[in-house]
């Protein structure tokens, strides 16, 4: 088995090119197994601008080799992408976080991996490129093909990197978790959304929950009955009650039964609700002080 560290996309994609389907990348390396090890690993970790955080006219751009640590400890993530930041201090131990990566968490596609849910929720973007020298940009959503499967192909594809817009004024997001133990722990359910508080009121809510399906998924029927409304505590018994309506969650041996899942995912609908809107209040507050 051979490894390569490509120091240049030229090089990753060359390598991956010529070993025709052999070559896979790798970043952290902590969602490989040792039964789907391929001839081949290309390390992508040291290339140019893979563990960037940078802001520009709005837009946030990530390094798809950007660690949880990074991520989760970024004044700028914490601030203007607070979900994310949240969604990656959930993940695994310190040891995982150091070295697992945003991109990784996307491709592995996870229905409840944590960075990817916040992702989601942030309505976040991926952009990659392929051995043919083809780019595209997609919603992460859009990413997800069936459970654990990805729409990259990290044979002949590489994600480069997530954009994401920044939450500026009357805007917030947040994340939550529920999980057995407070680390390195599966989440029986997590939450993020991201809210838009305009005179006092819901506009542009996105509201995700998992795992209830292959991929993070959206609560189109709860998002579109809160447009309008006001954060308030009957708002929030409604949140929970339609959440938990609109989604059919199985029993799992590995998390809980169907009956405490639903539960629980209308009680942190309604608590990611009230996070993220506190702190869309606070940032009119400050901003238009
Ligand atoms: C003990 C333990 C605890 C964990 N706890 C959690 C948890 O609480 N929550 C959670 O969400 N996850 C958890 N994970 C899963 C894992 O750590 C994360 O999904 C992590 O983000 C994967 O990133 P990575 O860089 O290690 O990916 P890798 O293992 O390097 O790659 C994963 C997959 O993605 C592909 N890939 C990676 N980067 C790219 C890229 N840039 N372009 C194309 N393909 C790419 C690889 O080919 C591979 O198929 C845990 C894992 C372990 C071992």
């Amino acid at each position: 088995m051979s490894y390569l560290v490509a120091t240049s996309l030229e090089e990753a994609l060359t390598y991956l090119r010529d070993s025709g389907g052999r070559a896979r990348v790798v970043a952290g390396a902590t969602d490989l197994y040792l039964k789907d090890l391929p001839h081949s690993l290309v390390d992508l970790s040291a290339l140019p601008g893979a563990s960037v955080i940078e802001e520009a006219d709005g837009l946030i751009t990530l390094g798809a080799c950007l660690t949880h640590a990074s991520a989760a400890s970024s004044i700028l993530i914490l601030s203007r992408a607070t979900a994310l930041a949240e969604g990656c201090m959930a993940i695994g131990s310190p040891q995982i976080r150091n070295i697992a990566t945003l991109g990784g968490n996307v491709v592995n596609a996870a229905p409840a991996a944590d960075a990817a849910v916040a992702l989601v929720a942030l309505g976040a973007s991926a952009v990659l490129v392929d051995t043919g020298g083809r780019s595209r940009e997609e919603a992460v959503e859009d990413l997800y093909v069936i459970f654990n499967r990805s729409a990259v192909d990290s044979t002949s594809e590489i994600l480069l990197k997530l954009t994401i817009k920044s939450c500026g004024t009357g805007e917030g997001s947040a994340f939550t978790r529920f999980a057995p133990r407070r680390a390195l722990s599966l989440p029986l359910v997590n939450a993020a959304a991201r809210v838009r508080i305009e005179n006092g009121c819901f506009r542009e809510v996105r509201l995700v929950v998992a795992p209830v399906k292959p991929a993070p998924t959206r609560l189109l029927q709860t998002e579109a009955m809160l447009e309008g409304m006001a954060p308030c505590e009957e708002t929030w018994r409604l949140v929970e009650r339609a959440a938990s309506e609109e989604v059919e969650v199985r029993s799992s041996l590995l998390r809980c039964s169907a009956r405490y899942r639903n539960h629980l995912v209308g009680v942190l609908a309604a608590r990611v609700l009230q996070a993220a809107s506190e702190r869309a209040r606070e940032e009119e507050g400050v901003d238009g002080r």
